[in-house]
């Protein structure tokens, strides 16, 4: 439907720059109101949709789904950031390293000291 006016609003002749700035406003506000509708009519289906407990226990099983694969990535991504370059300061990870520290790491077993790469400045 908003197409149909848009079409119907573009086919006038444009006569100034205001006019044809009012226009698309028009067409804006048609989108916008059509938009709306669409989005309250998909959530209204959904709200239908999850009072079939089959359907919940659906969702709930995709959603665990998600959270378990971000917890994967983050396990990940926290494995691959703590792999050491010697070369790159241990601490703020962007600046140079200069010397060595030794830093405490937690383990299963209590602190362990171990030597990290240091910028000297952060
Ligand atoms: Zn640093």
């Amino acid at each position: 439907m908003s197409a149909a006016i848009a079409v119907a609003v573009q086919a006038e002749p444009a006569k100034h720059g205001a006019n044809r700035k009012r226009k698309s406003r028009c067409i804006a506000a048609c989108d916008d109101r059509e938009r709306r509708r669409t989005r309250a009519s998909k959530r209204e289906y959904m709200r239908r949709w999850r009072t079939d407990p089959a359907n919940r226990d659906r969702e709930r099983l995709y959603e665990a789904g998600i959270r378990e694969s971000r917890k994967l990535r983050d396990l990940q991504r926290d494995a691959a950031r703590s792999t050491v370059n010697p070369k790159i300061c241990g601490c703020c990870r962007r600046l140079k390293a200069v010397t060595k520290i030794e830093r405490m790491r937690a383990t299963e077993e209590g602190f362990a000291p171990v030597v990290v790469p240091y910028c000297g400045q952060c």
